[in-house]
């Protein structure tokens, strides 16, 4: 049994809360180490000690700071297998899929490289006679970083790479699911020469995220997670004066129109839905294709695709398309609202439950489900499942399906798949959602873009990665400035008072 540790001024720190959750293998289901949960005294503690580590290294220059996160791009890449079996192993996504979690991730460190450049300043000389007027970003001091299961290695890097670069010191309080990655990823920032205390991984439960909420010391809270704790943080960050971004869940529809080509749809919606077991806030779960036709015949295309997936532990390699959920408390969750489904009137055309791998018994697996002729009143239409089941709702026109998206209380992500310009057009431009596809169906933004859900998806008006980090983990100064006139009037040769 592993035990597994904070990381406080630059090496592991064993828990004195008394208090432990258990870290599961999803594929076998049984426990494979016990995670430390902090105490208030204990993250107190670590805020303290990051407060002073953070005093020199915001005095640091943006290039040295840089230095530290080229040299980190190297060590990632070293050690990427490694963190991507540990990865695996607790959180139970295929081997391939946690290189992309780390790569993803890796990116954003690879942009943070840019931070000299990015935390420039403006300036504007003779702004009145003799006064010119600058302004300039400075760290906000401790920032805190809450992050969800499911990418434990790229949302901590999202937030890391800005947050570091920028001057600031960081608590990053990972999910207690998946927590091993994150003090490995912090084990390589010291190796690439971060000081010790600027970085501190504390791990634990509300007890551990409310003393960040509560402390005076922390400057500015990112969050990501399920929208009800994404709403809790926001309000509660602000109630101590903290700036805070909160991204939230999702329910993202992918529209079909009848001009699109329907195996590249049907293949994109298999990936998009399934991948993961579905539990990307970026997934699909709701197929919308317009006209009963086009409805047909996505079907018939979906079902044998579907039945073809192969579900299994990460250990198969590449022989598995996605692998085990979470926990176990996830599995009966999504075969629960699976069975509303069911009995609120939707066709189940294929159903994953009850699903067993030989060997696996005890894993967390969940086979693929897939309905048909689902309405908006629906729960499964209506709950975020993050599971691998999707629904499709038909619609009848372009403008219905459009309606569909925009009058969902969700507004992470979606994608239109056609052949026409004018549709993607006008969908791009109309739909009230953070990040949009045409014909691509996890439209997820490169590092140099940003990354931010709309309506209940995301909280706060900063989004993640791209030139929004920088200034959302950054203060602005303006500094206006006037110099009498001086010495290049002429010497003086007599005592005068001062002017
Ligand atoms: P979660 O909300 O259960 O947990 C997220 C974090 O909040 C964890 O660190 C957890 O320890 C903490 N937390 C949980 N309950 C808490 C409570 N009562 N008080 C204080 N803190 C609490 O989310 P999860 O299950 O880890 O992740 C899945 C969710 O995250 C999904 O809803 C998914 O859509 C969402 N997500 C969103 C994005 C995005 O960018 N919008 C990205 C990834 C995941």
């Amino acid at each position: 049994m592993r035990a597994i540790h904070h990381w406080i001024d630059g090496k592991e720190a064993a828990g004195t809360s008394g208090r432990t959750a258990d870290v599961y293998n999803p594929a076998t289901g049984e426990v494979q180490g016990k995670v430390d949960l902090a105490s208030k005294a204990e993250m107190d503690a670590a805020i303290a000690a990051a407060a002073e580590a953070q005093v020199a290294w915001g005095a640091t220059n943006p290039q040295r700071r840089a230095r530290v996160m080229m040299k980190m791009v190297d060590l990632l890449n070293r050690d990427m297998d490694k963190m991507a079996e540990v990865l695996s192993s607790e959180h139970g996504k295929t081997f391939p899929d946690a290189k992309g979690d780390i790569q993803r991730g890796l990116e954003v460190i690879e942009y943070s490289i840019g931070a000299p450049q990015l935390l420039k300043g403006e300036f504007i000389d003779g702004a009145g006679p003799g006064i010119d007027m600058y302004s300039m970003r400075q760290p906000l001091g401790v920032v805190a970083a809450i992050t969800p299961f499911n990418f434990p290695a790229m949302i901590p890097l999202w937030k890391l790479g800005p947050a570091l670069a920028s001057g600031n010191a960081v608590i990053l309080k990972p999910s207690e699911r998946d927590p091993s990655v994150p003090n490995m990823i912090a084990a390589l920032f010291k190796e690439a020469g971060l000081p010790d205390g600027v970085l501190q991984v504390i791990h634990g439960d509300k007890e551990a995220v409310d003393a960040i909420l509560d402390s005076e010391v922390i400057q500015a809270v990112g969050f990501v997670g399920s929208t009800p704790i994404a709403q809790y943080i926001y309000e509660r960050a602000a109630q101590t004066g903290k700036r805070a971004q909160c991204f939230g869940g999702a329910k993202n529809h992918m529209i079909i129109m009848p001009d699109a080509d329907l195996d590249q749809a049907a293949d994109a919606l298999v990936g998009a839905g399934y991948g993961a077991a579905g539990e990307r806030c970026m997934a699909i779960s709701v197929a919308v294709p317009v006209g009963e036709e086009t409805a047909d015949k996505l079907i018939e295309k979906l079902v044998p695709r579907i039945e073809k997936l192969k579900v299994g532990p990460y250990t198969a390699g590449n022989d598995v398309d996605y692998g085990p959920v979470v926990t176990d408390a996830a599995k009966k969750n999504i075969e629960r609202l699976v069975q509303t489904g069911v009995d609120q009137g939707a066709e189940l055309v294929v159903d994953g439950r009850d699903f067993s791998l030989q060997g696996y018994e005890n894993g967390f697996f969940v086979g693929p489900s897939l309905f048909d002729k689902v309405t908006p009143d629906m729960d499964i239409y209506k709950t975020e499942i993050f599971g691998p089941v999707l629904s499709t709702v038909r619609a009848a026109s372009y403008e219905e399906a459009l309606k569909l998206v925009m009058d969902h209380e969700y507004g992470n992500g979606t994608a239109i798949f056609t052949r026409d310009g004018d549709t993607a057009r006008d969908f791009a431009s109309r739909c009230n959602i953070g990040m949009v596809g045409i014909n691509v169906p996890i439209p997820v933004p490169l590092a140099y873009f940003t990354f931010g859900g709309w309506k209940k998806s995301g909280f706060g008006d900063l989004n993640q990665h791209g030139p929004d980090a920088f200034r959302f983990y950054t203060r602005t100064k303006t500094v206006t400035s006037r110099w009498p006139s001086g010495i290049k009037e002429g010497a003086a040769f007599n005592f005068k008072a001062m002017d």
